[in-house]
């Protein structure tokens, strides 16, 4: 496929419809991104990564007293960093060096096939960006990720 540019800012709001708004309609999305994020890539790729991030915050969060979805990003030196950020139960330190390989899941048979983060984090790399995660101080998980801006990728 060809590299085009798109606005990341759309695509996170296409993202966080159609997975979350369907399956979870109490959770609380809190939305922190400029008008337009223009960054040059595969957007269906990306598309498809925004979805896996946002598909494991849910489960995440499922049965969780307060549900709550917060995206940001941000343009900072030729770079788009968003982070992504749930009310989740949070990832266990054990687990938290193994959750980018493939097959690895923590759900049960026929809910999760451990390839979303693997084939997300490939796919942000095949970008030349970066995806990284840890748990947040004040609870859930905090997603990184970080792509070059439109125009700057080598
Ligand atoms: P799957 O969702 O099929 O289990 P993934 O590769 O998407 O596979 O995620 C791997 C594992 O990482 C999950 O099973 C879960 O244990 C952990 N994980 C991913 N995202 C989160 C999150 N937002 N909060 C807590 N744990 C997470
Ligand atoms: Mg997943």
């Amino acid at each position: 496929h060809a590299s085009e540019r798109f606005d990341m800012t759309a695509l996170l709001r296409s993202a966080v419809t159609w997975v979350a708004r369907a399956q979870m309609p109490d959770l609380t999305v809190v939305f922190d991104l400029p008008e337009a994020l223009e960054i040059a890539g595969h957007p269906g790729h990306l598309h498809q990564v925004a979805m896996n991030l946002v598909q494991n915050a849910i489960d995440a969060m499922a049965g969780a007293p307060s549900k709550r979805l917060e995206l940001h990003g941000r343009e900072e030196d030729g770079r788009i960093v968003v982070t992504i950020r749930d009310s989740g139960h949070g990832i266990p330190d054990a687990i938290l060096g193994r959750i980018f390989d493939p097959f690895f899941t923590t759900k049960p048979v026929g809910k999760g096939t451990g390839l979303g983060l693997s084939i997300s984090y490939q796919l942000v790399h095949d970008h030349g960006g970066a995806l990284t995660a840890v748990n947040h101080p004040g609870g859930g998980a905090l997603f990184t990720l970080i792509l070059p801006a439109a125009g700057c990728r080598q």
